[in-house]
């Protein structure tokens, strides 16, 4: 018998956070090919892509203007380094982007973890250009999340991604986290809000001679399990950076391009941030692109006749022109077919459907914001998040809860079947991972 695909995988692939011993019981998916929100396995199974395969699926799979905007590309111009050379899409991206966060000078890396490093890098460069160069560490949020290489990883507060290479790491600071449901008896997401900016407050009072930003994830931390916060924090921040000279980096990466229900989550808050990092959502799913937009401020301290206060950074695909081109096929289709104004609609829809797993006796603190879903889920089950997985794909459904909250981000093509589909599939899930949770009850009772 022919080895199938899933173990030429496991022999050859070293599969991404991933226990690979794992694999020995459930093995990876297999897919063929991909059609909207559907993902079909070589065996034609389908599951809906209710994660929008980490966060990146904007319009589905295969979309046929990206598709159509790819191939005229490929046919074009494929590649061209950036140092000393530019080409048509990745200025029309850049001009574009500009027109939409009010910040410019678009940088470009590939990964959203490389677009961290970036704003990092310039920001303590802006500070040693401005005669600072004390102002060279960083502040971030407690479980806040912004990517994995070692300088990513040093303003991650996940544990599990951090403790094995702490030893590598420059850690960065942690404020508390502005999360709403730490709201004590009586007291509002907006109170809760305050309370945490009074402590970065406090925080930037002692340490702003040496701190050269604070990056944040606007509105969700969502690696830490779509932890939701009010705006005002972001507000407050931004005040507070100003105040005590250090940048406010907001990581959009995650929460860009719709998915908080604004074009970017930080722009709920009405603030203006120093830097803005952005990918994922980005080329709509189709190819790795990251962006760093900043302002004319921090451009301007790098532009000199000395060649060392430059931003000598590089990636061999910078601004690679067939990801520029999906990026620019994937704003289009937001002008096109008002994408924010049908998420509004579809975002009601949704949640009505999933109004019964909302209102689960087991599930607390249910919150939504644009096209994000969670659901805390009260168990003591073992491995919740495996299981809970394993269940949704037997139903067809792709779902990866982290630790206890189940979240839904799905693709913004949701027809009525694909809606049910989630609803339904979610709830069941929970039913039989619950159902788990009281055999091991009973096995456990003498
Ligand atoms: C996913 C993510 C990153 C890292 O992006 P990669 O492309 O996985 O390196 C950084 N920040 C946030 C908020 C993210 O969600």
């Amino acid at each position: 018998m022919n080895p199938t695909l899933a173990q030429r995988s496991l022999a050859s692939v070293w599969h991404p956070c991933t226990q690979m011993k794992l694999h020995e019981a459930a093995p990876p998916i297999a897919i063929a090919h991909a059609q909207g929100p559907w993902l079909i396995d070589v065996d034609g199974k389908r599951y809906l892509d209710g994660v929008s395969s980490w966060w990146v699926n904007l319009f589905g799979h295969c979309h046929p203007h990206i598709q159509a905007a790819l191939i005229d590309q490929l046919g074009r111009l494929d590649h061209v380094m950036l140092a000393g050379f530019t080409h048509a899409p990745v200025v029309e991206l850049s001009e574009r982007l500009a027109a939409l966060t009010g910040l410019g000078h678009a940088f470009y890396g590939s990964d959203g973890a490389s677009a961290t490093e970036i704003a990092l890098k310039m920001s303590a460069h802006y500070w040693r250009n401005s005669g600072k160069p004390e102002k060279c560490r960083f502040v971030g949020l407690a479980d806040g999340y912004h990517g994995e290489t070692v300088g990513a990883l040093a303003v991650t507060d996940i544990a599990i991604f951090r403790e094995a290479y702490a030893p590598l790491l420059r850690l960065a600071a942690t404020v508390v986290s502005p999360d709403a449901r730490t709201a004590l008896p009586g007291e509002s997401a907006l109170d809760v809000a305050l309370r945490c900016a009074a402590v970065l407050e406090a925080w930037l009072a002692k340490h702003h001679n040496e701190t050269a930003a604070l990056i944040v994830e606007p509105l969700v931390q969502c690696a830490a399990g779509m932890v939701m916060y009010d705006p005002e924090y972001l507000r407050r921040a931004r005040a507070l950076c100003d105040r005590y000279q250090v940048h406010l980096v907001v990581d959009e990466i995650a929460t860009g391009f719709g998915r908080s229900g604004t074009m970017f989550a930080h722009q709920q808050a009405g603030i203006r941030p120093d830097f803005i990092c952005l990918s994922k959502g980005l080329t709509g799913g189709t190819l790795p692109l990251s962006a760093v937009l900043t302002t004319d401020a921090v451009y301007q301290a790098f532009f000199d006749d000395q060649v060392a206060r430059g931003f000598l950074h590089s990636h061999s695909y910078t601004g690679n022109p067939l990801a520029c081109r999906a990026a620019l096929a994937t704003l289009e289709i937001f002008e096109q077919q008002d994408v924010l104004a049908r998420n509004v609609e579809l975002a009601a829809s949704l949640s009505e459907a999933l109004a019964p797993l909302s209102q689960h006796p087991r599930v607390r603190h249910a919150r939504q914001l644009g096209m994000i879903w969670a659901w805390d889920v009260d168990t003591t089950l073992p491995h919740f998040a495996r299981r809970y997985h394993h269940h949704a794909m037997a139903l067809g459904l792709l779902l990866r809860p982290i630790g206890h909250t189940i979240y839904a981000m799905p693709p913004y093509v949701l027809d009525d079947e694909a809606q049910a589909w989630l609803a339904q599939g979610a709830l069941a899930a929970l039913e039989a991972t619950l159902a788990e949770e009281a055999t091991l009850a009973e096995e456990a009772a003498p």
